[in-house]
């Protein structure tokens, strides 16, 4: 398991929580001990316009540092991608998140949707055909949901469940019949019982990337990746993002 992080990620871009001070550091300081990290360089504007519209990325580039910024999570997603395909785990350690970038909008801290544009990257290179997206955010990916709405091929899945027995269960059942050449997680962890979502505890993080890793094993000879969405509790990200990187190892 690699992961893919640049320092530029530990700026602060905007004022938002996703872009807080000291939140990267508090995972870097979890992850880096254990695992290899690769450095990124930015996505070009022509991976971003595998899924955006000019006139959003337009509309973001006026952002000046917001813009290098993203377009370097862009990259980190993508190079994630690229070694998952090459038989390497990963996890893109990057922000900001995602999944709440639609073609031609953005809200809730995203601004390019990472993760549709590195799978849409794997997809136009003919290295994949089928993907599952699984996103553990305790918010729903509007932004993935409308980029692979008209994808039949990208399949979008986002569990609930009433309790932390429940929501691994819904994922379990989930992949029990899934089919797909990459497994990619969206992994948000605002769903933590010290977070936002008051839901999961660490170790069912761990539960869920083992989850990852077996059917990835099972079912597209090993390719799994996942970038970083939410979470924004510094105290507990980094052992959470820690424990989900263990169990997809
Ligand atoms: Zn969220």
């Amino acid at each position: 398991m690699k992961v893919i992080y640049h320092p530029r990620y530990e700026e602060v871009y905007s004022g938002d929580p996703a872009a807080a001070a000291g939140r990267m550091e508090s995972i870097l300081k979890e992850v880096s001990p254990h695992f290899e990290q690769v450095t990124p360089e930015p996505a070009a504007v022509d991976d971003i316009s595998l899924v955006h519209s000019n006139e959003h990325i337009r509309d973001i580039q006026r952002s000046g540092l917001t813009y290098e910024v993203a377009l370097l999570a862009a990259g980190g997603a993508i190079k994630a991608a690229e070694l998952a395909i090459s038989g390497e785990p990963a996890f893109g350690l990057i922000r900001p998140p995602g999944h709440h970038a639609s073609q031609d909008h953005c809200w809730g801290f995203c601004f390019f949707n990472n993760m549709a544009i590195s799978i849409s990257r794997l997809r136009k290179e003919g290295k994949i055909r089928a993907a599952v997206i699984l996103d553990i955010d305790l918010h729903f990916g509007d932004g993935t949901d409308n980029i692979f709405q008209s994808v039949p091929e990208v399949v979008y899945f986002h569990p609930e469940g009433r309790d932390r027995r429940e929501f691994v269960d819904v994922i379990s059942q989930f992949l029990a019949s899934a089919k797909a050449d990459v497994v990619a997680v969206s992994a948000g962890f605002d769903r933590h019982d010290h977070d936002w979502g008051g839901l999961l505890k660490t170790e069912d993080y761990d539960a869920i990337g083992a989850l990852v890793k077996r059917f990835a094993q099972r079912v597209c000879r090993g390719r799994r990746y996942g970038v970083l969405e939410g979470g924004y509790n510094h105290d507990v990200l980094g052992m959470n993002v820690r424990a989900l990187l263990e169990g997809m190892s």
